[in-house]
């Protein structure tokens, strides 16, 4: 079984539908509200557990309802939530979802999210060293991403950078990690200067810039390599990137080849497409095996 190991953000997304936006001072009669568990870290860790690996997820709720909600979810989908810690006196992270205008509004407070601080890490040092590979994304401090970038060097424990949302990354982050999957956007902000032919080159067989509908491109040190995904019935895209990044890192725990681990997390993520919600739409092992 591989052993993975999750380290980000964990949270509530409170989604309302309504017909119209609200303006500034405007009060509007909402359609339907429900809420959901997300944040990056959380969703990969769920995708994980769901394709069969051994998944402990590193990281923080709040002393709340919602944070109770979250562990529960983990529990529900067998990952491990031994160091996923409320903090004493604070909110488990939230993202405020208006649906409305066929568009949606977010807006996301980080809140638990950014006590997953270095110290706290150090705190779960046993878990990284032991694992086959490390996930982390970029909803927790910047700090944060840094040093477990060290530790994963330190212990030669291969780490997969998810840099989402996008932001600059620290060269040192670059250089320790073992893998990096920006969408294309991502790509365009974290190697601005660089055109995506030239990103590609410099980091062969490390950068896996993710293409929506068109799969996934990286150079394996001789030539561009495009991964096409399967053509399905897109119903709702969140938590593509989420499921694609799962998807990666169990088929490279598990030693199959990079361009085998791409086509089956294409898989992965083009089954959650079809649908609606991030965790929502997250795959199964059979699911994905009876579609490869
Ligand atoms: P993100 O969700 O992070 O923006 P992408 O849109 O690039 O990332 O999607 C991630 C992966 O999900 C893609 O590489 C692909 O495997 C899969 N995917 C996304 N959209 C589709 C689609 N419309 N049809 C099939 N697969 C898709």
């Amino acid at each position: 079984m591989a052993k993975i190991c999750v380290i980000g953000s964990s949270s509530m997304d409170l989604v309302v539908t309504s017909a119209k936006r609200p303006g500034a001072g405007e009060t509007v009669l909402g359609e339907s509200f429900k809420t959901v568990p997300g944040g990056k870290g959380a969703n990969q860790a769920v995708a994980a557990a769901r394709l069969g690996a051994e998944v402990t997820m590193i990281g923080r709720v709040g002393d709340d309802h919602f944070g109770e909600q979250i562990i529960t979810n983990f529990k529900q989908n067998g990952v491990s939530v031994s160091h996923v810690e409320p903090v004493t006196g604070m909110e488990s992270g939230t993202a405020h979802i208006v649906l409305a205008e066929g568009d949606n509004s977010i807006v996301v407070v980080k809140a638990a999210n950014d006590e997953v601080t270095p110290a706290y890490i150090d705190r779960a040092a046993q878990v990284i060293q032991t694992a086959d590979i490390v996930m982390i994304q970029q909803e927790i401090p910047e700090e944060t991403v840094v040093h477990v970038s060290e530790l994963c060097a330190q212990y030669n424990v291969k780490l997969l950078l998810n840099p989402a949302p996008a932001r600059p990354i620290p060269a040192q982050v670059i250089e320790n990690a073992a893998y990096i999957t920006p969408n294309e956007h991502e790509a365009s902000i974290i190697f601005e200067g660089l055109s995506p032919q030239e990103a590609l080159r410099q980091y062969p067989n490390k950068l896996f810039v993710t293409e929506g509908s068109n799969g996934v491109r990286y150079y394996n040190g001789e030539q561009e390599i495009v991964v096409p995904t399967y053509k399905v019935e897109a119903v709702d895209t969140t938590g593509a990137g989420d499921t694609f990044n799962a998807a990666f890192a169990v088929a490279l725990a598990e030693g199959k080849t990079l361009q085998d681990s791409v086509r089956f997390a294409n898989r992965a993520a083009s089954i959650s497409v079809t649908k609606f919600g991030a965790q929502g739409g997250m795959p199964s092992r059979q699911e994905v095996e009876a579609q490869l």
